[in-house]
């Protein structure tokens, strides 16, 4: 292991503020009330007021900091100046202190490529499933998925939701859990943090999939698994949060749909505790500027 002051570890340091400060822009725009959805191929593809600014404040301020990096967003947006009061600067001194896994140790910033998904589970988020969103920022190097952040604005949304049921009937006071929102993070050769991670139950075969884009492949193949039960539920990064935290065994999704924003830093996350994400047919994800 090098030392954290490396090329890899900044940028993993930057990305998670950067993450937490999209996390912000998400729950702002809620509590603003005006969403400024728009349809891009239909009208389960969707774009929010959020979308766009979390990915100008992310993007931005990636290339403010590492101007050489290649950064690849979801969102189409037209090149404009963007508002200083986007622009996050800080870095995530504990991820400095960690060591550089020895294979990264050298590289440099032109040789990565940045995968940002500024929402993930659009759609939930215009119904108000607030807690299947995340914020995505993985990063690519040869190919390959090797460090990603996943910010999850509304972490706790529900415990804060009894939390305030509890203090209106002067129960319990908030606890450490009431906080809303955490980011999650990981290199590959290094670990994941920022969770607990468990396994489902002993015995259980329990599939997570789409909430929102579903069709008949989608069910025919979950039902041929034969499970346990099954979860819908919105976001690939929700998807893999439920993986890792043990409420479900698989996430399975044998249709197009699913973006490199959307599997590159959920990917890190699964394969740094020992899980495989692969395409329907076993294959690894391609990770490349163009793949
Ligand atoms: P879901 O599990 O439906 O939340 O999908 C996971 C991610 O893949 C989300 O970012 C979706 O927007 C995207 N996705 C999956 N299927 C489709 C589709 N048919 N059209 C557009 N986006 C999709
Ligand atoms: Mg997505
Ligand atoms: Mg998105």
């Amino acid at each position: 292991m090098a030392s954290g002051n490396t090329v890899l570890m900044r940028l993993v340091a930057s990305a998670y503020s950067i993450a937490q400060k999209a996390g912000m822009i998400v729950r702002r725009v809620i509590a603003e009330g005006d969403l400024g959805i728009v349809e891009k191929t239909c009208a389960t593809d969707l774009q929010t007021k959020a979308d766009r600014l979390a990915q100008m404040s992310i993007c931005s301020s990636l290339a403010r900091k590492f101007p050489k990096l290649t950064i690849i967003g979801e969102e189409d947006l037209p090149s404009e100046e963007v508002d200083q009061e986007l622009i996050e600067d800080s870095q995530w001194e504990e991820i400095l202190k960690q060591p550089c896994p020895s294979q990264y140790s050298s590289i440099k910033e032109e040789d990565l490529v940045v995968w940002v998904d500024p929402l993930d589970g659009t759609k939930e988020y215009t119904e108000g499933l607030l807690d299947n969103v995340t914020v995505l920022i993985g990063i690519a190097y040869e190919g390959k998925a090797i460090a990603g952040v996943i910010n999850q604005p509304y972490y706790n949304y529900e415990n804060n939701e009894k939390q305030q049921l509890r203090e209106h009937r002067n129960e319990a006071k908030a606890g450490p859990d009431a906080v809303l929102g955490r980011t999650i993070w990981g290199v590959l050769g290094l670990g994941a943090f920022g969770f607990q991670l468990k396994e489902v139950p002993a015995g259980k075969h329990i599939i997570t999939t789409t909430r929102s884009h579903s069709n008949k492949l989608v069910t025919d193949c979950v039902t041929a698994m034969n499970p346990d039960a099954v979860l819908r539920v919105g976001g690939a990064g929700n998807k893999i949060i439920q993986l890792i935290e043990g409420k479900a065994s698989a996430y399975v999704f044998a249709s197009p749909g699913c973006k490199k924003w959307d599997t590159c830093a959920p990917e890190v996350i699964l394969h740094a505790v020992g899980g495989k994400l692969t395409d329907i047919h076993g294959n690894v994800l391609q990770y490349h500027k163009d793949a």
